[in-house]
């Protein structure tokens, strides 16, 4: 298979998707303390405390769901690096080489897509192949 966007594995994906949010929540609640300062405005802070604490929240939901998914990923050697990497669904990327990797016989030496992890839209490809 080969990749044609987003070079890196999925649990990578949603890992740096919770790190931003949590600098996300820590430049939120900087701006609240800025503008209770500047603005001497406790609701704005209030308001700005609360975004923070609940980007913080959310990224905790998300490491728990990287949790989540690392228990239902498939732990494969790449074929590429011999490293051990944990894949999801019908087509990812090893984490340590970027390298795309499938269980799927069927998607073997296909052009590698998102897509194929996506019940509906993977048929649609399949019918468009077959055409
Ligand atoms: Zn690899």
């Amino acid at each position: 298979m080969k990749w044609n966007k987003n070079p890196t594995s999925k649990i990578n994906r949603i890992r740096s998707w919770a790190l931003g949010l949590i600098f996300a929540a820590m430049i939120v609640m900087y701006l609240g303390v800025i503008l209770l300062y500047m603005a001497h405005s406790k609701i704005l802070f209030g308001i700005f405390l609360l975004l923070g604490t609940l980007a913080f929240l959310l990224s905790f939901v998300v490491y728990f769901w990287i949790g989540m998914l690392s228990m239902r990923a498939v732990t494969v050697q790449c074929p590429n690096c011999n490293h051990y990497t944990k894949m999801l669904g019908r087509a990812d990327i090893c984490a340590n080489c970027n390298e795309p990797l499938t269980l799927d016989p069927s998607l073997e030496g296909k052009e590698f897509n998102e897509d194929y992890n996506n019940k509906r839209k993977s048929a649609e490809l399949e019918k468009k192949e077959e055409r």
